[in-house]
């Protein structure tokens, strides 16, 4: 109850502003930015042809991360915002898995570089869906493959998504195997009336167990998601939740917002909306999630990731090396990021570009032997300069505006009313400006997206295309 009370008090100190103010700023859809431009300012002017322009561009050094996506799972959670589909069968897991191995061997041929040897890969990711229902065989020729067409580093990191229900002994030898060495838990919230809420139920006895099969195998690189403003979750759930996922000793904690958006995501008419917390209960209990999250030992990363001190994000934020892209806050030194699977968008230092969100087109553009690429954006250098402050902010919560101009070869003259944008937020408690330098204050931190848009030249703000600030 202290802590309750505690939380409540900071959410109101705050910001020293109107509840009115609060909600308006909390209820702001604006951009997660994983990526600038967002995802909003994609079009099909960016298709295969302009993706393998990029490839052939790369620097002969250029070092490459890979992300693997894998849009099925067992059954759908309400509250699910992921692409993916639901199958209890085998066979189309079997075929995607094959054209994924295809995807990754066209990749490899399309980013050689002249005869010196296959590219680099630091850093691998398979997220979802759920990646890990890929039958063992099928996952592991694409394992093979991989470090068959590409020099993995000996250090690179090689993380899966995994669904705590599916996980047994079978499932932990196929990821072992394969050298999968970081692993992330879907947990949630362990509250049952909760979890039946979001369709989705896991008691905790489950994922310790889950947890402890892991552990048992060397693998204790781990991250929990969490999520407040769930439906019939009230702040002392959220509490608890975080007291018990944290007795398991993730190393890694990601504190999302529940995003509803029904309009996008259809399955979420599923959750009644009557009980979702609403904007102020909901800082409320990102606030108090946080506070109990540091005062069990965890440090802040960013607007929603907890990280231990000897976990390898929180040694990154603490040298200036986080970084922010599609898989959120991560330490991948990649140069470009390539998406295979359906959906997948690549990054590249010259922009970023999306394959087919739908499996069977996906599976004919690879099968025809050329990228599966139906939209993407080509970034400008003003794209680049707004894309580095928007990153700075999102990790540090802080930026030296006219520092990254130079860098960039640009003026913060380019940026428009920038300062008096971000004074009027710095009015209202959500700001700070030190002549060119913009912080966010600790304790606004939780509205660091709403700072990062006074940086974004495409936001429109009536546009119902994001989810919420908190
Ligand atoms: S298991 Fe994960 S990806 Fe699959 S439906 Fe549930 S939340 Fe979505």
């Amino acid at each position: 109850m202290i802590i309750v009370n505690a939380a409540r008090h900071r959410a109101c100190k705050i910001l020293t502003m109107r509840q009115e103010l609060v909600e308006s700023y909390a209820s702001a859809q604006v951009p997660r930015y994983t990526s600038y431009p967002t995802a909003a300012q994609f079009s099909p002017a960016v298709n295969a042809e302009v993706v393998a322009g990029w490839a052939a561009a790369l620097s002969d050094d250029a070092r490459l991360s890979l992300y693997f996506h894998v849009p099925f799972c067992r059954s759908i959670c309400w509250y699910c915002g992921c692409h993916t589909k639901a199958t209890r069968k085998d066979g189309p897991l079997i075929s995607y898995g094959q054209t994924l191995e295809r995807e990754l061997e066209s990749s490899a041929l399309a980013f050689a570089h002249g005869g010196k040897g296959p590219r680099q890969v630091v850093s691998i990711h398979w997220g979802g869906g759920t990646p890990s229902m890929l039958p063992a065989d099928v996952f592991q020729d694409i394992v093979d493959s991989m470090r068959a067409c590409y020099s993995v580093s000996d250090d690179a990191e090689h993380a899966m998504e995994l669904d705590p229900r599916l996980i047994d002994e079978a499932l932990v030898a196929k990821i072992t195997g394969a050298g999968i060495n970081r692993v992330s838990l879907g947990v949630q919230d362990f509250t049952p009336r909760v979890q039946s809420a979001i369709g989705r139920v896991q008691p905790f006895e489950q994922v310790a167990s889950a947890v402890d099969l892991l552990n048992r195998a060397g693998l204790d690189e781990m991250n929990f998601d969490l999520i407040y403003g769930l439906p019939l979750q009230s702040q002392a759930d959220l509490i608890r939740s975080i007291d018990l996922a944290t007795s398991l000793a993730p190393g890694r904690i990601a504190l999302f917002g529940y995003a509803h958006v029904p309009w996008f995501k259809t399955h979420q008419r599923m959750i009644d909306e009557m009980v979702l917390p609403g904007a102020m209960e909901r800082l409320e209990m990102a606030e108090a999630a946080g506070e109990r999250l540091v005062a069990l030992g965890y440090r802040r990363i960013g607007i929603d990731h907890f990280a231990r001190e000897d976990d390898k994000l929180a040694i990154a934020a603490e040298n200036g090396t986080l970084r922010r892209n599609f898989q959120g806050y991560t330490t991948d030194p990649a140069d470009a990021v390539i998406g295979l699977g359906a959906s997948s968008i690549s990054s590249f230092p010259t922009g970023f570009a999306q394959n087919a969100p739908a499996t069977a087109e996906w599976a004919r553009a690879v099968n025809a032997g050329h990228f599966a690429t139906v939209r993407g954006v080509a970034t400008t250098q003003a794209d680049r300069f707004r894309s580095a402050l928007i990153e700075a902010l999102m990790c540090n919560l802080s930026v030296d505006v006219s520092a990254i101009a130079a860098s960039h070869g640009m003026k913060a003259t380019s940026l428009g009313d920038w300062r008096k944008r971000i004074d009027a937020l710095a009015d209202d408690g959500l700001a700070r400006r030190d002549g060119d330098t913009v912080m966010v204050p600790e304790e606004a931190r939780a509205f660091t997206r709403v700072v990062a848009a006074v940086f974004d030249a495409y936001l429109e703000p009536e546009a119902r295309k994001h989810s919420v600030a908190v």
